[in-house]
């Protein structure tokens, strides 16, 4: 019989992607912080700031939302990047996951046009670890880029590209610029959304994992709409059937769950459904925090047509470097060709 520790420690991969000897080194040296640290305050900000970025578009990756694995600390989360990215635009295109990532976080503004996320500062470069923070708060994250995602070089491409186009990046100035503090009074309600949601954010990012190892989907897309909610949605072909159960059960778990009840669910699985059905069908499920903290979680499961052409995803997830086994369980290859 395993002891307690070692059964943490493959619980805990389960929920983040690490590997078994990483979360066990972490339980070590994290105990007192419960299973899985949450993250408050900045550093709480920070990640789910990080998650809403790094998920918009339409791009594919190996992992949901191009995270390998996350390695969560108390005061910091250590973010293993994918190694590339593919295009939605041009199927068999791919490019460094690490660059799309430091396009989508880092913050550049031109005449109170302002991209990227208010605020984020890169702290240190050290190999293939970029560590940023909020300006002016101790939060830490570790972008750790994949073999080859040389950092220095996608900074030097991104201060050409951002000056060309008569932008300027932000992301080595030691407070907030002028830009980025009339964003926040432009738009004060996303800055209010944003510490709203914090922890819900954080805690998703924390069991990123969950996302590839208790689901079928073969898309995972997060984002934060106006109604101050989390959606996440989750793809599957028409013919898989979409498991809501153990997503739910690593989400709410008591040791390595987040505080979360179910407040509604709408759930069409057991419907009938004909072969040649042209309609997505998608099942609902809220959650919300039992303490009745702000914030709503709504997972969204939603299954393709009949006859949906899975042929096209199928190889942007190649292109994108996905394992072949996980493919042919969450897109299972058309007889007759891939
Ligand atoms: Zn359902």
């Amino acid at each position: 019989m395993p002891d307690v520790l070692t059964r943490l420690a493959y619980a805990r991969r389960v929920a983040t992607g690490e590997s078994y000897q990483t979360a066990r080194e972490a339980l070590v040296r994290d105990r007192g912080a419960g299973a899985l640290p949450a993250a408050t305050g900045a550093q709480a900000l920070l990640e789910s700031m990080a998650l809403r970025c790094l998920g918009i578009g339409e791009e594919f990756w190996a992992h949901p939302m191009g995270i390998a694995s996350v390695r969560p600390a108390p005061d910091r989360v250590t973010v293993e990047l994918d190694a590339f990215t593919s295009s939605p635009y041009y199927p068999g295109r791919f490019y460094g996951r690490a660059e799309h990532a430091g396009r989508c976080l880092l913050p550049h503004a031109q005449h109170g046009d302002m991209h990227g996320m208010v605020g984020l500062r890169i702290v240190e470069l050290r190999g293939l670890d970029l560590h940023v923070t909020l300006v002016g708060t101790a939060s830490r994250m570790i972008l750790r880029g994949a073999r080859g995602a040389g950092w220095r070089g996608q900074l030097r491409l991104y201060q050409q590209s951002t000056s060309a186009s008569g932008f300027e990046a932000l992301y080595q100035e030691p407070h907030l610029t002028e830009a980025e503090v009339e964003h926040l009074e432009y738009y004060p309600e996303e800055s209010e959304r944003d510490r709203e949601l914090a922890w819900l954010g954080s805690g998703l990012l924390r069991r990123i994992g969950l996302f590839r190892s208790a689901t079928a989907a073969f898309a995972v897309r997060p984002w934060v709409d106006e109604f101050d909610e989390w959606n996440v949605e989750l793809s599957y072909p028409f013919t898989t059937t979409m498991d809501h159960a153990p997503l739910l059960a690593g989400l709410t778990d008591r040791r390595l769950g987040l505080p979360l009840r179910v407040r509604s669910t709408t759930c069409h699985c057991a419907e009938p459904r004909s072969a040649t059905d042209q309609r997505r069908r998608v099942c609902r499920i809220e959650l919300v925090h039992r303490d009745e903290l702000p914030g709503v979680l709504q997972l969204r499961f939603t299954s393709e047509p009949a006859g949906w052409d899975a042929s096209g995803p199928r190889q942007r997830l190649a292109s994108a470097g996905a394992d072949p086994r996980w493919l042919d369980r969450v897109l299972p290859a058309v007889a007759g060709g891939r």
